[in-house]
């Protein structure tokens, strides 16, 4: 009996023992967990930018926008910004520029977020022939030739076509899809009762050396630069450009008042063809507005662009150049 009694008394013992090892043990697991929740927490994005000066709000908006992303490293190793988050509103916003545009906000104050973007995306920030970037021939109908984008002197296009006398002056080459198109482009407006004709085109490295330079010796630099390319700065030199004009009207300055500029301003891009450098545009394009020098990208971008209203500079640093990276 008195062996029962003190087996009874040894197990509430145990029992006593095993329920404070099971409380102290949940007990840690709580504390665990949440040291643990904590430790993850530090870990993230949105706790790193609190840590950097965001509020939550902006934590939370950045994370979002850039899905949590590695993009968010380069935010943390700037001082805090929250001009960032009003920038990353813009539709054509490239990451890779950040830093540019907060540098372009910093000494154009009254530039707006949607311009400081298309000027930095178009490399507008830097100076004329001052950034070179060889222009990449094998996008083919999608290079880009300007101001920034260089071909080589070497370049020609591969398959050059004269344009028939019936579209063109004579020795008037363009590539061959280019041609396709505006020939094309061209039945298409003579039934508009619109009869274009094309007066320059494919222009090799030569060619607009002499331009240039024969120019540039007569009225200097400066004045060279404000009327002509530099060689190889030359859209023509790419064989997708075109100075098109209406028969009967053949002037630069009158062009932009002609039905046929209001009819290819409305229907070009349907054959591929676009406006390469539009009225007020010149602080993206870098070029005086040019109603006759149209360009041909071809049916996909050309819609883009003339959908969205932007200028070849700016779809090229997006849809192109952003979209490789
Ligand atoms: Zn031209």
């Amino acid at each position: 009996m008195a062996k029962k009694m003190k087996l009874k008394k040894e197990a509430k013992k145990f029992g006593g023992i095993a329920i404070l090892i099971l409380c102290i043990l949940i007990i840690s697991c709580i504390f665990g967990i949440k040291t643990y929740r904590e430790y993850k927490y530090k870990q993230t994005y949105e706790y790193k930018l609190i840590e950097h000066g965001y509020s939550l709000e902006n934590a939370k908006k950045l994370v979002s926008y850039f899905k949590n992303s590695s993009k968010i490293d380069s935010i943390l190793s700037i001082s805090r910004n929250e001009k960032i988050l009003d920038l990353i509103k813009e539709k054509y916003y490239i990451h890779n520029h950040l830093e540019r545009y907060l540098a372009y906000l910093d000494t154009h104050k009254d530039t707006s977020y949607k311009d400081v973007v298309a000027i930095v995306n178009v490399n507008r920030d830097y100076d004329f022939y001052e950034h070179d970037i060889d222009s990449k021939t094998s996008d083919n109908e999608l290079l880009i030739v300007n101001k920034y984008y260089t071909l080589n002197a070497d370049f020609n296009p591969e398959n050059l076509v004269t344009i028939n006398n019936q579209y063109a002056y004579e020795n008037n080459q363009i590539t061959e899809e280019a041609n396709d198109a505006y020939v094309s482009m061209w039945h298409a407006a003579k039934e508009a009762g619109i009869q274009l004709i094309v007066n320059s085109s494919y222009r090799n490295y030569q060619d607009q050396e002499d331009v240039y330079n024969s120019i540039k010796q007569s009225k200097g630099e400066r004045e060279a630069d404000k009327v002509a390319a530099r060689p190889g700065h030359s859209e023509h030199q790419s064989g997708l450009a075109i100075d098109v004009f209406e028969i009967h009207n053949q002037l630069t300055g009158t062009f932009q008042d002609s039905p046929a500029y209001a009819w290819l301003k409305e229907n070009a891009y349907l054959y591929g063809y676009i406006e390469r450098y539009p009225e007020d545009k010149e602080y993206l394009t870098g070029y005086s507005f040019e109603s006759w020098h149209w360009r041909y990208v071809g049916l996909e971008a050309a819609k883009v662009i003339h959908e969205e209203g932007i200028t070849y500079d700016e779809y090229y640093a997006y849809y192109i150049e952003n979209q490789a990276e």
